[in-house]
């Protein structure tokens, strides 16, 4: 197998947790409503094309994109829109939705539902472009960035990597591994279509080395392909970061500020690719999604393909109910995830995961001082201080807190997890880029 490559700075080593793999992905009955959130990619939130009392099958178009980095919105149903309201999302925050009451399945007759494996690519690079915009697909690993704005590199740029991430590298996920399990093949076209939209020759799919037969039956299924390989990666968070992913494997690094196209490379997560071969080949627009739902006290670990919009309620149901003494919901992994202040916000096109926290697990130890022992800065994957950061933070001197670099945090909590003083120091990350984001869009529009 080699020697096993992975990022140079910093990365921990959290327990892993992977309670539900080798769980078979079970498709999660359609429930009674659906609520479909506009603000589901990074970028501009989706325009809704329908009102109250339209009928729409599976799969129809219910809002286009509301810019150039936005995505449209199918309906992950069929049945009657019956209103357009503000309701919670994972974020805390009520937004725009479509609410949908469910009447059948009765999906687009355009959409190949069958699972014959097609294979033959009778597409222009253009073509899968624009069927991948049409799908309104996203990426799925949680940063939901357009995949088609990644699909076409600025003026001046182009790619010659291309670097699928199948890492997976957040404790307790699954969802990610099961696919490319029973997925594989797929996967495989998908990356030969994101190939050949970006025209580059070499692809290279990376996977931890805790997934070791994901590994084996992917490096297979690539040994039949011209271009694409396998990567092992050494098991360190975050290595699916894209940046760690990057340098992991091909030692380039991404410039402060920069995309990883400055350095020749797209990265696409292995559920993105996975509905890029859907949507391509099989003109299925991004409606449903594999979630993890995992935790220590749930009686029943899952990988669940379920519908965009189900409330997160019919997850936790479907895995065992929610055990007595869980303390805390939280939408995605331990590291990145963020606590879900009800169990009634809808699974959307970014959720990989719902982990259930028992009480005892959930509470946070109280803060003491800064003990400037300097093990936050240790294990930043990005060189940065997280001290500093989150103390300009606290102080609301957001400014320093940009020329000290805060928006190139990747948010991997790494910092966080490590500091003995137990600061939240992600919290104020997080609310140090939120503003300095502000302050940069406020200067752009001058
Ligand atoms: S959360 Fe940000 S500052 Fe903290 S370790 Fe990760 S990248 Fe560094
Ligand atoms: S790890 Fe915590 S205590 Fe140590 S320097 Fe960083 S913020 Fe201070």
């Amino acid at each position: 197998m080699g020697l096993l490559k992975t990022f140079v700075l910093g990365g921990i080593h959290p327990p892993e947790n992977k309670l539900s793999a080798g769980q078979p992905v079970r498709t999660l009955k359609v429930p009674d409503q659906v609520v479909v959130p506009m603000g589901q990619n990074l970028g501009a939130p989706s325009k809704p094309v329908v009102k109250r009392g339209d009928k729409v099958k599976t799969g129809q178009l219910i809002a286009e994109a509301g810019g150039f980095i936005s995505a449209r919105i199918h309906s992950p149903v069929s049945g009657t829109v019956f209103k357009i309201d503000q309701v919670m999302d994972m974020s805390g925050y009520r937004r725009t939705a479509v609410i949908i009451k469910v009447d059948g399945d009765e999906w687009m007759e355009d959409i190949d539902r069958s699972d014959t494996l097609v294979t033959e690519i009778n597409f222009s690079p253009e073509e899968i472009i624009e069927k991948v915009k049409d799908a309104g697909i996203v990426g799925m690993g949680g940063a939901t960035f357009p995949t088609h704005v990644k699909l076409m590199p600025p003026p001046g740029k182009s790619a010659d990597y291309l670097l699928i991430n199948g890492v997976e590298c957040e404790p307790y996920l699954t969802a990610d591994h099961q696919l490319m399990l029973e997925k594989g093949a797929e996967i495989i076209v998908g990356t030969r279509l994101l190939m050949k939209a970006l025209k580059v020759k070499k692809a290279v799919i990376g996977i931890e080395n805790n997934k070791p037969d994901a590994i084996r039956q992917m490096t297979e299924l690539a040994a039949k392909e011209e271009g694409i390989t396998v990567q092992p990666l050494k098991v360190k968070y975050p290595q699916g970061g894209e940046k760690q992913l990057i340098k992991a494997v091909t030692g380039r690094e991404v410039p402060s500020g920069k995309l990883p196209v400055e350095v020749g490379c797209v990265v696409q997560n292995v559920g993105t690719t996975f509905a890029v071969y859907e949507a391509v080949m099989k003109n299925k627009p991004l409606i449903e999604r594999v979630v993890t739902v995992t935790g220590k006290a749930l009686s029943n670990p899952s990988n669940l393909k379920v519908r965009i919009g189900t409330p997160i309620k019919f997850l936790v149901e479907e895995a065992g109910g929610l055990p007595e003494d869980t303390g805390k919901v939280i939408g995605g992994g331990p590291m990145m995830g963020k606590a879900l202040a009800t169990l009634d916000v809808p699974v959307v096109k970014g959720t990989s995961g719902v982990l259930l926290m028992r009480e005892a697990e959930s509470h946070r130890l109280p803060e003491s001082p800064c003990i400037r022992c300097s093990k936050c800065t240790q294990v930043c994957p990005m060189g940065l201080e997280p001290f500093l950061l989150s103390r300009l933070s606290r102080m609301g001197r957001f400014e320093d807190a940009e020329k000290e670099k805060v928006m190139d945090c990747i948010e991997c909590g790494s910092c966080q997890y490590t500091c003995p003083a137990h600061i939240p120091l992600l919290d104020y990350l997080r609310l140090g880029k939120n503003k300095v984001g502000a302050l940069i869009r406020a200067r752009s529009k001058k």
